[in-house]
């Protein structure tokens, strides 16, 4: 597994978050951060949702545009990155800018930022090295596909937009299913 390096860069509260067992984890799932760059994604990870556990949501991986890539949280920890999908799932945000700065306005629904090939070349590595590390990995998906719900636009709440969209249209899954061990989940 030549030129790869996981920075490890844990938030202040993964030590709180649930452990589970690493065997039970069998699904993979990308994001994109809907954020300019990796330090936006990083003070919206620090944010406190749940203060009963002074806990927040992220992705246990995070891969920058230049291909960097950071831990953020352990896999042995169940991150809140997907509804309904946490305790089984890991979580992989990209930097992308997304439907950033109106997520949720009608007229930017389309993702316009290309994936940077250095940051798809890190997650194909990144996914082969969980995969040898953890035996029970067999599933991946996008965001998009678990969570469908529509919300109202807030330039219109007449009309619904998704709620989430990460990766997108523009994520390349024929190259990185065709490099990686893991199977589309459905
Ligand atoms: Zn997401």
């Amino acid at each position: 597994m030549t030129g790869l390096v996981i920075h490890r860069a844990h938030l202040p509260y993964a030590g709180q978050l649930d452990p589970r067992e690493a065997a039970r984890v069998d699904l993979v799932v990308i994001h994109c951060t809907e954020l300019p760059d990796l330090a936006a994604a990083r003070e919206l990870g620090m944010r406190i949702h749940y203060p009963e556990s002074g806990t927040g949501h992220s992705g246990h991986y995070y891969v920058d545009r230049d291909g960097r890539i950071e831990q953020w949280v352990p896999p042995g920890r169940i991150a809140h990155h997907v509804r309904g999908f946490n305790q089984r799932s890991l979580g992989i945000e990209l930097v992308n800018r997304g439907r950033y700065p109106n997520w949720l306005n009608s007229n930017t629904q389309i993702m316009t930022e290309p994936y940077a090939e250095e940051q798809i070349t890190s997650l194909i590595r990144l996914l082969n090295f969980l995969c040898t590390a953890n035996r029970g990995l067999r599933w991946i998906t996008g965001h998009e596909q678990l969570d469908l719900e529509k919300v109202p636009a807030t330039d219109d709440p007449g009309l619904k937009v998704c709620r989430k969209r990460d990766p997108g249209p523009l994520f390349p899954w024929k190259e990185v299913l065709n490099s990686i061990p893991l199977k589309a989940y459905r």
